[in-house]
């Protein structure tokens, strides 16, 4: 599976960071804390990390990962938030949102109810101009959300059984502070006395209003600021409203689907109006993904396609494709949406070989090509500016060995592109014939059994020769690619 973004701190379409986890997968995994905890007895606490209002890899699992592994059972929700079940919760994690998606009057009345009843509410949001999304949250509960920033040093306020935090105890990465009314008590606050955190009683539940900046924000999960003290208070506020905890909680799907030809459009209330345009999109983009490759997608694969409510990126899982609806400020620019979304319905035709070193690279480069098919001027630029930023490494692409486990982004990125340019344009031949990477994918589609365990570079470049009827070995071994065809059961003819 591969997944990319560029929430929250890499730029650039060509900078997305692929990781190689299990979203889907995850959110399916039952019991996953009761597994590791025999002798204690399933957890008392049932999060749901919301996924509806913005979607992050982060908010994905990894907030359960840092604050809540070991003490709750966690799902997530993709659903639309009003819809969400909350009978068997007592933790919800909220974020500001994205600003295309409002926290709806509906989803407010929910979560009102949701808290009288007991449940602990954790809304992770800064003010900003324009405000978010979920400052209408903040405000229904009677806080208000700021664009005045924190200064340290922090403190926390009195603690039950413990001393109260110091500024040494608070890790804030940036923020801004609350305005609180009557009823609120602060938990940390500035070094003008002004909240960065605090909670209100509501009924018999709590709702907890904090900086983002105080919690983590990694995809892999590996800045758990202030977990010693955020995760006790997590746990004392959810464990005010008992659940079952022999009654599994599921994470929750998005509800609406429509058929479109063989493609299932997967979506919820806040991207339904974005949709259909997205999916506008993909019709687009299909026929040229054929076109450039020679081939459809490999079997069983794109039968979904999910809009995410998000401008940061999307993933796939071959069958699946999930786009976030708001990528390179779509609709009001073009030419990223068609990149993103040759991108990630891309790696559907490589699979189930992934490409080695260039599995991203050449998912980008085939939503490149689709982009210089629709005559985009982006596509061509895109591809001479990362072919240029590799040079800076290797400036004729002969000295740096990209398969290396040194070797800079931009040398590896830059380099495929290059090689994907000269191939097609060494072996282009009458126009009537099929172009090298036509042959190459039908040439891979023809040599790879079902059922074999990998696929090398070696293996790649044994492809590549077949393909094109030229042993290419030494091609790339003068490019500084450490292949050898003795490596490979599929030698050159
Ligand atoms: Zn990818």
């Amino acid at each position: 599976m591969n997944r990319h973004s560029r929430l929250p701190s890499t730029v650039g379409v060509s900078a997305r960071a692929a990781l190689l986890t299990t979203a889907l997968v995850v959110a399916a995994a039952p019991c996953q804390d009761a597994a590791r905890r025999p002798d204690r007895g399933p957890p008392r606490i049932h999060s749901v990390c919301d996924i509806s209002q913005e979607f992050t890899f982060y908010m994905d699992g990894r907030f359960h990962t840092q604050y809540l592994q070991g003490v709750a059972r966690d799902a997530r929700n993709w659903g639309s938030l009003q819809r969400l079940d909350l009978s068997n919760v007592n933790l919800l994690v909220l974020t500001g949102g994205d600003p295309h998606i409002p926290y709806t009057d509906a989803a407010i009345a929910h979560l009102d109810e949701y808290v009288r009843g007991g449940g602990a509410l954790l809304l992770m949001a800064d003010g900003s101009d324009p405000m978010p999304p979920g400052t209408v949250v903040a405000e229904y509960f009677g806080a208000r959300l700021t664009t005045t920033r924190a200064t340290r040093p922090l403190r926390g306020g009195p603690r039950d059984g413990a001393e109260p935090l110091g500024d040494g105890d608070i890790t804030l990465r940036r923020g801004n502070v609350l305005a609180i009314a009557d009823g609120w008590q602060a938990l940390v606050m500035d070094a003008a006395d002004r909240p960065l955190l605090a909670s209100r009683r509501v009924g018999t539940g709590t709702v907890l209003i904090g900086s983002r900046g105080l919690f983590g924000e990694r995809p892999d999960a590996k800045d758990p600021i202030n977990a010693t003290w955020v995760t006790p208070l997590l746990v004392e506020a959810a464990t005010r409203k008992e659940i079952d905890p022999r009654r599994h909680h599921e994470s929750t799907w998005v509800e609406h689907e429509r058929q479109l030809g063989p493609l299932t459009l997967e979506f919820q209330d806040g991207t339904a109006p974005f949709a259909e345009r997205i999916a506008g999109e993909y019709t687009a983009v299909r026929p040229h993904l054929v076109a450039i490759t020679g081939v459809e997608p490999a079997p069983g694969m794109i039968k979904r396609l999910l809009i995410l409510p998000t401008g940061g990126g999307g993933f796939s899982s071959g069958e699946r494709i999930a786009i976030g609806a708001f990528w390179g400020d779509y609709p009001e620019h073009r030419y990223p949406m068609v990149e993103l979304i040759g991108h990630e319905a891309g790696h559907s035709w490589v699979l189930p070989y992934p490409e080695p070193l260039w599995n991203e690279p050449i998912a980008t480069w085939l939503g490149i090509q689709v982009g210089r098919r629709l005559g985009m001027p982006e596509a061509q630029q895109t591809l001479d500016r990362q072919i240029r930023l590799g040079r800076r490494h290797d400036p004729d692409y002969t000295k740096v060995d990209p398969l290396a486990d040194d070797a800079p982004r931009d040398l590896v990125w830059g380099k495929s592109f290059f090689v994907f340019e000269e191939l097609e344009r060494r072996f282009a031949q009458d126009p009537a014939e099929p172009t090298a990477m036509q042959r190459y994918f039908r040439t891979k589609r023809a040599l790879l059994a079902p059922g074999r365990g990998r696929y090398s570079m070696d293996d790649c470049v044994g492809v590549w020769s077949r393909a094109v009827g030229t042993d290419l070995f030494p091609w790339f071994r003068s490019l500084a690619f450490d292949v050898d065809a003795s490596r490979t059961d599929l030698r050159p003819d």
